[in-house]
């Protein structure tokens, strides 16, 4: 290839129309940095249209039962930078132009016995020490905050100022930002080799070559392949996990409403659809490598749903779907440059990507536009995995 066949020449190239690299390419427009986005397939392709929306601030004890003390103690110590991802996602559904169906009524995590509620004392108590407003309340206090939750329910742990937002519209809403901002996506753009050059990076996709000074891996679940490809390894494992929505129904359930001990979350949104998920295993087809639902699974799931909310018992399903979510070895999304390789910066989630992508774009695009860092990126750097 010579340099006829670059098809564009640009300051920061993106790689993941996901909400990682959109947020990344909406604040980098915004700081007047010369951006494109490139994505294989289309804007929220990935884990980012096919997440549940929720917004998330609670520790999950469910998520957390494998982890020893210190791990959880160390992820707690994030709690703050769930509360300010939460503030920028304020800040945000006024800043877009279009209604990404935000709320945030408030978060309820269900313990059915005595265990559980012990659980959820222990959990509010470390939250509560890195500054999150959260509560216990008891069976009668439940029942007059959420009567659609089932009566044996014993106690909860409440949190004001969880949410949700529509997955979609608000990557969507990013993408549109960002273009709105000066940047360009290009869709149908499948990475396939990244070398280094004497200004950066020579990025090759399936429709053309790009160079660009500075290169950022925001592509989700394909984030270490792509990462390899640079000779960089990030320390990613997968899962395909899976969502279940129901027929519209009458509004009933106002929060976001989670479990101490299964998998579960749930929330009504805004047409009527209840979703379900909790991050049940979900599997890949066998021909295309796709994800796909597994339907001991979908029962599974259903059934801890309707245990917690008896009302889902008479809601119809109406369509169920899988994604692919990573994870890091601390919980920790990895972003910021990668110091053995200048111009190169990782922008890639954790297990709560969604809750955290709007300011993890913000801390990276500011990191390339070289102004001052919201929050420091060192707990957050790769550098903690390799030293
Ligand atoms: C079912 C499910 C439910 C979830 N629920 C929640 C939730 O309620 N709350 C929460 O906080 N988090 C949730 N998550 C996690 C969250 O969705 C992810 O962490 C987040 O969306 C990841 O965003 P991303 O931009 O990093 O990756 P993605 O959205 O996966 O985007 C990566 C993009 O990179 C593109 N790409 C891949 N390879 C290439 C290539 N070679 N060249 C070009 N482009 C490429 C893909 O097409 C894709 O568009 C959930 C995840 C799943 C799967």
């Amino acid at each position: 290839m010579n340099s006829d066949d670059v098809i564009a020449d640009t300051d920061a190239l993106v790689i993941g129309a996901g909400i990682y690299g959109c947020a990344t390419a909406y604040f980098l427009a915004r700081f007047g940095v010369e951006t494109i986005v490139v994505d294989a397939g289309d804007v929220g392709a990935g884990a980012s249209g096919a997440n549940a929306g929720n917004l998330h601030l609670q520790l999950s004890p469910f998520s957390h039962a494998n982890k020893n003390p210190e791990w959880i103690a160390e992820f707690a110590a994030t709690l703050p930078f769930f509360m300010a991802a939460l503030a920028l996602w304020n800040r945000l559904e006024g800043e877009l132009d279009c209604d990404i169906e935000r709320r945030c009524p408030g978060g309820i995590m269900v313990a059915e016995n005595e265990h559980q509620v012990t659980l959820l004392r222990q959990k509010v108590a470390l939250e509560r020490a890195h500054g999150l407003s959260v509560e216990m309340v008891d069976g009668a206090a439940l029942r007059r905050l959420a009567p659609y939750i089932a009566p044996h329910v014993l106690a909860a742990s409440y949190c004001p100022d969880e949410g949700m937002a529509n997955a979609l519209l608000a990557v969507v809403g990013l993408a549109n930002g960002a273009r709105a901002a000066g940047a360009s996506i290009m869709l149908d753009a499948a990475v396939k080799g990244i070398t280094p050059d004497a200004a950066g990076w020579c990025v090759d996709t399936s429709r053309g070559r790009i160079r660009c000074r500075r290169l950022v891996i925001a592509a989700g679940s394909s984030s270490a392949a792509l990462a390899a490809l640079a000779g960089v390894k990030l320390p990613l494992a997968h899962r395909v996990i899976q969502m279940i929505a129901t027929e519209a129904c009458t509004p009933f359930i106002d929060h976001l409403v989670y479990h101490a001990e299964s998998r579960l979350t749930l929330k009504q949104v805004a047409n009527g659809n209840v979703l379900i998920g909790g991050g049940w295993e979900a599997a890949r087809d066998p021909v295309f490598g796709k994800p796909a639902v597994i339907a001991d699974s979908i029962r599974s799931s259903l059934a801890v749903a309707r245990t917690i909310v008896p009302r889902l018992a008479g809601a119809s399903v109406i369509r169920t779907w899988a994604g692919p979510n990573i994870y890091t070895p601390d919980g920790r999304p990895i972003l910021g440059p990668v110091r053995s390789h200048p111009r190169l910066f990782v922008a890639v989630c954790n297990t709560y990507g969604f809750t955290l992508g709007p300011l993890c774009g913000l801390l990276v695009a500011e990191a390339i536009a070289q102004r001052p860092v919201s929050y420091d990126l060192v707990p957050f750097a790769l550098e903690r995995f390799t030293q």
